[in-house]
This record gives C-alpha cells, structure tokens and sequence, in this order.
C-alpha cells in the first residue's frame, strides 16, 4: 500500500508556460497542488517536433525526466501532440509509463485523461452564431490536423451546420497553424475563394483569429460589422474583445493534479473527465457586452422550477450555476446568494457587498477574471425578480446590483492598474537584468548577476547547470551555481546533478517543505547548454521564460568568449612555443650558417691560394660560377660575375680566345689544353686553359697564368744553348790549343834534333841558329799561354761593376799603345761629350785596348792611317765604336773573326785570342759585340753595346 502520509512529488510535462492561452493550465496545476501539499516540477518545453523556430531544442528537458523519482507524471498531451502522428505520441508516452501517469486534452489508451469539451464548445459557438445572429454562411479556419482538439472543434462546426440545415461549402474552409500570420494568410485564401463575404468566421484558435481580424481590416472589412469573428481560448489581447470558447484550462490543470495525486495514492480514477469549454460572449460576434445581454433575457425557465428549492438563495445560486457552470468562486457561491436575499429583504444592505468584496479580495488576481462576476451579478439579478415580494424589494435588488457592478468596476480598475504597474515592474527589471546580462562575457559576471539580481524578481532558489559539451542525450549536468533563501551554496569543485538519482538538485531542496519547481532548458539555437532550476514563486509565466531565454544567450555568450580566450590562448601558447622552436631553429642554422661562411672561408682561402682561376659557363657563355685567383686580370669585380658573360668579365683578347676555344671544347672528347697569349699593358702574358665539357652545354674551365713558368722556360732554354755554345766553343778551344801549342812544340823538336846534329858536327853557327829557333817557338808558346791564362781569367775574374767615363777607359787604352800608334804614325780622334760607361773598367780598358791594337795593326798600307773612337746612340741602345780606315775584313770572316786563334793575316803578329778575349768581357757585362765593314780596302767599324744599366747617382 502507498505511504499516505508521505508528501507527494509529482511532474509536469507542458508546453511553454508564458503565452496567455497555456497560462492557465499550470496555475491550475500549481494551486492544486499547493492546495494538496504536493512537490512539483513542472518541466516546460514546446510542441515535440515544432516547425517554429528552434523551439523542438527546449524538448531535451523531457529527456531528463527519470520517472521513478516521481509518485507521478502529468503529461499536457494536447499542447505537445500538434505535429507529430498518434504513434510518436505513444511512444513519448511510453517514456514515463512506469509511474502512474495522467494526460490532460488528449486521450490515451490506458491512461486516466482529463478532457476539455473542444467538440462541445465549438458547437455551443457555432449554435450561438447561427440562433444567436442568423448567421447563414460561415466559414471555418482549422488549426494543424494533428491537434486532437482541434479535429473535435472542426466535427463540431460541420455537425452544428448539418444540424440547422446549412449545407457545408469546402471553399469556406481554410487552414492555419494556430499561429497569429497563418490566421491572416487563411482569411486572403478565403475571400480569393469565395467572391461573396461571409456572415461569420469561426477560428478554431483565438490567435488565427486575431491574424484573421487584421487581415479583414487590411482588406477594409470590419469585424464585426460586416463580417462576425469568433475564436478558441480566450485570448484577450484584440479589439473588438473576442467572442471566444474557454477551454477551461485552469480547471483542467486543477483536476489533472487531483486526478493524478489520487492515482499516486493508489485511488481509482475515471479513464476519461470531461470538463465542458465554456462560452465567452463578448462583442466581435455581434454581441453586446455579456452583463448587458443578461439584463434584456429572461430567465432561464428550464432552470428555474419555481419553489422547488428550499430557499431562494438555493434557487439563486443554481441558476448561476446553470448559467455560468465553471465559474471559479463557486466555493462561496451560496453564501453570496444568502447575503444578496438578505440584504435585499432585511435592512441590512451592506451584507452582500461585504460578502462580495471578501472574494473579490481573496480570490481576484487579474482584471479579466472579473468578467464571470459581472455574469453572476446578471444572473443574480434576473434569478431573483421573481421572488421580490414588494417594488421596494425589488427596487433594493436593482440597487445592490448596481453597487454590485461598480465594486466589480472598481475592482476591475485597481486590478488592472496593479497589473499593469506589477507588470511594468517586472518588465523594468527584467529588462535591466537583460541589459546586464548582455555585458557578461564570463561564467563569474553571469553567476554575480544571477546571484544580485534574480532573489530581486522573485526567484527565492535557483540553480544553474551545464550540460557536458556536445552531449546529443545527456545524463548530467554540472553544476554552476546554486543559492537559496539562505544565500549562494557551497558546491564541490566537480558537482554534478545526475538526473537519474534527484529530480531536482539536492543543494535547492528545503527539508519537510512542500516546493515547485520549474526546470527549464537553456539553449541557443540548436545547441543545447544546460537547465536552470527555479524554485516557482512567482504566477508570472513570462518572468521564467524571460530569465531562461536571457540566461540562454548570456551562457552562450561567455562560453563563446571562453572558447575564443582558450582558443587565444592555446594560440598563445602555440606561437610561444613555435616561436621558441622558431628561435632554436634560427640558433641551429646560424651555427651552421657560421660552420659553413667558415668553411667556405676555408674552401675560398684554399681556392684563392691556388693558382687557377675555376669557372663554369652555359652554352651562351653565361658564367654558373666563378672561382677567381690572384694571376687572372679581368675587366669587371669577380663578385659579380653571376648572369655575365665571358666577354663582361675576361679582357677582349682573353674572351675572345677562350671563346673559340669554349666553342672546341664542346666538341672534344676529354679536356682541351690550350696556352693565350694575351697582351695586357704591353706586357706578354700566357694563360694555360683546360676545358672540359660537363653535359648539358656547360663547359668547366681551368685558367692559369703561366707568363712566369713561360719566361723562366725561355731562360733556361737560353741558358742551355748558351751552355751548348760553350761547350762547342770549348772543345773547340781545346783542340785549337792543343793543335796551335803542337805547332811550335814540332818546331823545338825538329830544332832539337838539328841541334843534336849540328852538334855532333861541330857546326857551331847552326848550332846556334837551332838555338835561337828554339828560343823563338819557345818564346812563342810563351805568349799564346799568357794570351789563354789571359782568356780564362776573363771568365773568373770579376772585379766590382762601377760607373766611369768612356773617355777615361779610352786613354787608359791609348797610353797602352801608344808605342805602336806614334811608330805606325796613326791618327786617334776621340768624340766630346762621350756617355758614362757601367762596368769591370779594368776588362773595358782590355777590350779598347784590343780594339785599338788590332786597328792599327791592321792598317796595311793607308797613307793616312786614322782610328776613330766614340758611342752612337741607334734603337735606344748606344753602342761604342772603334773605327779605322785600316784594310777592312770580308763579310764571310765577321763572325769568324771573334772565335779562338782565328787570325786571317798571318803578316802580323798575333795570336788569335784578342777579339775572343774582347768578345768575352762584353758577354761578361751582357752586351754584344761585332763588327761592320764594306771589305777589304773599305776599313772596320767594330761596335759594343753593354746593358741597360741603372741610372747613374
Ligand atoms: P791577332 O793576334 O792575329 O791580331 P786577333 O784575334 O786580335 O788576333 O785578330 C784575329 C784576326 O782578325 C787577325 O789575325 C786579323 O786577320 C783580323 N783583324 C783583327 N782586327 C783587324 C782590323 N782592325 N782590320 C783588319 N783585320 C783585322
């Protein structure tokens, strides 16, 4: 058996709270359940699979509902089932069919269902338009096809039509959504249907009605003027006021939780309760007011059996229970009939309004509420006209009455002006809070705001929660935050509420205290952030829904911000390290940059010590690089050789020969070595080139200045022609001295031999004629050895170079022969202004001393023997000159002449070694010698030249 005495804790599952139409239920809910002293939770969402907006998202909050914390569930079946099919219903049903479960509006097999009259409000509707007004023809907007209600309200205007024989035209019907534009939209589609207006419009919700209202006016058709309106649901924000079916809501809800407490506490309950929708009269039917309609009708007679009821107050208050069936003061009817007889028929007048007031006070909450009381004051009135027993009775009833409906008006009037400035209120608030919100960009300034501002509104408990991120079907949610009357409530670091073990998170719930709560999902669009939980404290359904959208967007918005700083500072925190990395890297490759500008250095230093200069070209003569060296003489700096050409870099010359050579090159097998000249200054130097072809058209080439080798080449070849030369002149000497010295050695023995024979004979005068002949050979081979110690002396002794006048060396020369020149009667003319002369001045005076010798021994027979001596300066050489007018020599003999023991007259004497001594001393010094002469008879010129010497100091 269910524990009895244990607080209930029932859920509500409802659509959205706010819009005036839903309002209702949950109040009735509330109070039900405030008045059984049972928990609640009321989970609101949308219609399940709503088309509108991103309002199917709010419907997470139904998954996380766990059934078997509750003693039992409310489901508002015909707010949720507007779009989806009997079977969907089903199965959101079967969620929560653990539990005892009630639904309200649409019946579901198996379930105790609290039904609204949809069929027999709409028929009361229609019977009233058609009796009521004449109407004939009336068209119909439908709501969606899946709103159960809806079918029932739609059979119910095609049943009252057949009933009063009015044919149904289908072009009088069209269809809307329930919202306000599609109401609007289904009247154009009408009047384009049908040419002729309508007398009446039946809407099977007030919010099409009003849509369709504005459509008519937009079309200049005033409702109700020329065509009467009338809706479903008492909505009341339009004007002309609505005449209207109320569904009775408030009531639905008030039983849904009884029915569904009972259930809970074991009870038998009905499978079905209807409660009946009740007709709302008011003026765009054609109508005038409700009060002023009962003034003008009789009473009822069906409901007024005369004397059948005890009393008249009983009669009173059964007729205004016929009349008005549902009105909600109904608890306090009968003493307000009780009190309307006695101060109608005692003296005490005040009694009734006192009465009346009590519950107006206690029980009035908005203005529109008091409609039903000007209903009972009319019924009221005409209920006890017929039991007045005097005019003044009568006259006392009219009066009260009218006092009556001006405590009504007054009530009305202050109800209103509470509403309104409650209203303003809560809209000033809410929207400051907004305005905050709106600058909250973390999860602290959200939680402060929450914590400063919500206790403000009336939310005495709340907590908010986030879902896991990304979580399609959650199981939990942390907790953010979570404060009560007693303020902001610890929480551990990692609280969370897991739906499946409390309904409500635990930190909210007040021990032994009766609580509503409502919670409500946050989401944004279709991304779905958490709940929040409030504690229900407030009748403003609007107040919730406010805080939830603005919580939503507030949350999106700091986790938004968040995402961007963690995203910034993962960035930062990325480029921090990349650039470390980066900063490493640039470290690395300077270390490399460094080993290898030192290793190129290296390879440079290396290159630039080598003697060649290395490049490599293209086929258009382009360099690809360029190794230069010290010898190579280029036009340009060899830094920038790269993209020039071999004619930009190399001197013309060079370029133009290694051009050809390139050109070769390419076509030769191996490596192609060629030696260029190349004038540069107007110096000779010699450039070796190697080149070799290395695919693709490119050409290496090796280039080395070789002028040095080249010269040191030319002087060695030099040196051995010149050794050559003297190794020939040597043998040649040797066999002359040897055959020459033969010569007067043959004599001495031949003499010798005389000698011994003239001896032996006693033939003194011959002996010493072989004597003196002797003597003579021997005297002879005298002179030719002192002449060859002479000439081998020259070779050998050296004495130090030094600048002396030429005319010095000439007279040292003259005074050694002077003894031949005064006895050969020579004539010596020497040239002015003669040069300095460079060299050994003892070998020169030898060489004019020999010169000067030979001249006049070589005179022959000229009558006027003249010996000229002097220098000329001929291609920028001077050569000094001995000349005569003596016999001349032959051209045959000029070279000969200078050889060893070479004598061409045998009349004079001599030994042949003078002009080999002379030619000797001025190979000595690196000059030349020889001798010019026209032959014999024509004299001899012979000419010397010594070396460029350094200038004389
Ligand atoms: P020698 O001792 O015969 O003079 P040299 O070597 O001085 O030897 O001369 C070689 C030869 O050259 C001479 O024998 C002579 O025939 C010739 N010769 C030298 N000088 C003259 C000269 N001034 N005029 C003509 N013949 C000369």
């Amino acid at each position: 058996m269910p524990d009895t005495n244990r607080r209930l804790t029932i859920g509500l599952i409802t659509n959205q709270i706010y819009a005036q139409v839903f309002e209702a239920q949950w109040l009735g809910v509330l109070d039900a359940a405030r008045d059984l002293d049972v928990n609640l939770v009321i989970y609101p969402g949308h219609a399940l699979q709503s088309p509108f907006g991103f309002e199917k998202q709010a419907n997470l909050v139904y998954q996380v509902i766990n059934p078997a914390l509750f003693d039992a569930l409310i489901v508002w079946t015909g707010a949720l089932d507007w779009f989806i099919s009997d079977a969907e219903l089903q199965a959101f049903i079967a969620q929560f069919i653990s539990v005892p479960l009630v639904s309200m509006e649409t019946p579901i097999p198996g379930v105790p269902t609290v039904g609204i009259g949809n069929y027999q409000g709409m028929w009361d509707l229609v019977q009233h338009l058609i009796v009521v007004h004449g109407y004939r023809r009336l068209a119909f907007i439908a709501g969606p096809a899946g709103h159960r209600g809806m079918q029932d309200r739609y059979q119910a205007y095609c049943d009252c039509l057949l009933a009063h024989d009015l044919a149904f035209d289908p072009n009088l019907v069209a269809a809307g959504d329930f919202s306000e534009q599609s109401g609007a939209t289904a009247v154009l589609t009408l009047l384009n249907n049908h040419p002729d207006l309508f007398d009446a419009l039946v809407v099977a919700n007030d919010k099409m009605a009003i849509g369709a209202i504005q459509a008519l006016q937009a079309r200049g058709i005033h409702a109700p003027l020329q065509t009467a309106v009338a809706g479903f649901d008492q909505d009341q924000t339009t004007f002309p006021p609505l005449t209207t079916v109320y569904p009775p809501f408030y009531e639905m809800g008030r039983l849904a939780l009884e029915t569904c407490a009972a259930l809970a506490k074991g009870q038998s309950v009905p499978d079905y309760i209807e409660i009946p929708a009740e007709l709302v009269i008011r003026r765009s039917c054609g109508c005038l007011p409700a009060g002023l309609e009962y003034n003008l009708t009789p009473a009822n007679p069906n409901i007024l059996p005369q004397n059948i009821l005890p009393s008249v107050s009983q009669q009173i208050t059964a007729e205004v229970l016929s009349i008005v069936p549902y009105s909600r003061p109904l608890a306090q009817l009968e003493a307000l009939s009780e009190a309307f007889v006695d101060s109608v028929t005692a003296a005490d007048v005040k009694s009734f309004l006192i009465q009346f007031d009590k519950i107006l006070l206690s029980q009035v909450y908005k203005p529109e509420e008091l409609a039903v009381w000007h209903q009972v004051i009319s019924v009221m009135r005409l209920a006890g006209r017929p039991y007045w027993r005097s005019p003044t009775q009568a006259q006392k009833a009219e009066e009260i009455c009218h006092q009556a409906r001006l405590l009504v008006a007054d009530t009305e009037r202050w109800t209103h002006e509470f509403q309104m400035t409650t209203a303003k209120k809560l809209t000033m608030t809410l929207h400051e809070i907004g305005n905050l919100l709106i600058t909250a960009f973390s999860m602290a300034q959200v939680q402060e705001l929450i914590l400063t501002f919500f206790p403000e509104v009336g939310v005495r408990r709340c907590a908010l929660t986030l879902y896991e991120p990304g979580a399609a079907s959650p199981t939990q949610a942390s907790l953010l935050l979570a404060y009560t009357e007693n303020g902001r409530c610890t929480l551990p670091a990692d609280s969370l509420w897991h739906f499946s073990q409390t309904a409500i998170p635990s930190a909210l719930l007040a021990a032994n205290q009766r609580q509503s709560f409502l919670v409500t999902p946050l989401y944004f669009r279709t991304e779905n952030l958490g709940l929040a939980v409030f504690s229900v404290d407030s009748r403003q359904g609007i107040l919730y829904e406010t805080l939830r959208s603005q919580l939503s967007s507030a949350l999106k918005r700091s986790l938004m911000v968040g995402e961007i700083q963690t995203a910034q500072n993962e960035l930062e925190t990325r480029v921090a390290s990349r650039t470390a990395e980066l900063q490493q890297e640039i470290q690395e490759r300077q270390q490399i940059a460094e080993a290898l500008r030192k290793s190129e250095a290296t390879m440079r230093a290396l290159l630039a010590a080598m003697p060649d200069a290395i490049f490599l070209v293209d086929e258009s003569l382009h360099f690809l690089n360029f190794i230069p060296s010290e010898g190579l003489k280029t036009a340009v700096s060899l830094h920038d050789y790269l993209g020039l050409a071999l004619h930009d870099v190399f001197l013309p010359e060079l370029a133009d020969q290694c051009t050809a050579a390139i050109t070769q090159a390419l076509h030769t097998p191996g490596i192609l070595l060629q030696e260029i000249p190349v004038t540069i200054s107007q110096a000779m130097r010699t450039y070796e080139v190697r080149l070799m072809a290395v695919g693709q058209g490119n050409v290496l080439g090796i280039i080395r200045d070789i002028t040095e080798r080249k010269e040191n080449e030319t002087i060695r070849e030099n040196l051995i022609e010149e050794l050559e030369n003297k190794n020939a002149e040597l043998e040649r000497f040797t066999y002359t001295v040897s055959h020459d010295l033969k010569s007067p050695l043959v004599t001495i023995k031949g003499f010798l031999g005389f000698l011994a024979h003239d001896a032996l004979n006693g033939n003194i005068d011959e002996l010493h004629k072989d004597i003196d002949r002797i003597r003579q050979a021997v005297d002879q081979m005298q002179v030719m050895l002192d002449d060859l110690l002479e000439l081998s002396r020259v070779g050998r002794l050296v004495n130090e170079r030094e600048w002396t006048p030429f005319l010095r060396i000439i007279t040292d020369a003259i005074s050694r022969v002077e003894g031949q020149i005064v006895e050969r009667g020579v004539t010596i003319t020497i040239q002015n202004d003669l040069p300095q002369v460079y060299g050994d001045v003892f070998r020169l005076v030898e060489v004019v001393q020999n010169l000067l010798d030979n001249g006049v021994k070589y005179m022959g027979l000229q009558p006027q023997p003249q010996i000229i001596i002097g220098a000329e300066t001929e291609a920028q050489e001077i050569r000094y000159f001995v000349r005569d007018n003596g016999i001349g020599i032959d051209a045959r003999y000029h070279e000969k002449i200078f050889g060893l023991f070479d004598r061409l007259d045998h009349t004079e004497e001599g030994t042949g070694i003078g002009l080999a001594l002379v030619k000797r001393i001025i190979e000595m010094h690196g000059g030349r010698i020889w001798v010019e002469s026209h032959g014999i008879g024509h004299g001899s010129t012979f000419y010397f030249t010594l070396p460029t010497p350094p200038s004389p100091k």
